[in-house]
């Protein structure tokens, strides 16, 4: 059921983390764990959204 969803995404650039466990297999298809691979970028990426909208400013 999950692999036929994969299959569908599978030609989309953009990975979708949501729910993603950090000890899970990253999404992106590495093999490797999430905490170990993309994990950083994800929350790089959720961080600053959660800065611009405290600040009401997009830096960098
Ligand atoms: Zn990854």
């Amino acid at each position: 059921m999950l692999n036929k969803l994969r299959k569908l995404f599978a030609g989309r650039p953009r990975v979708d983390y949501a729910g993603v466990g950090r000890n899970d297999e990253c999404p992106c298809g590495s093999g490797s764990k999430f905490k170990n691979c993309c994990i950083e970028k994800v929350e790089k990426r959720t961080r600053a959204e959660r800065d611009a909208r405290l600040f009401g400013s997009r830096k960098g």
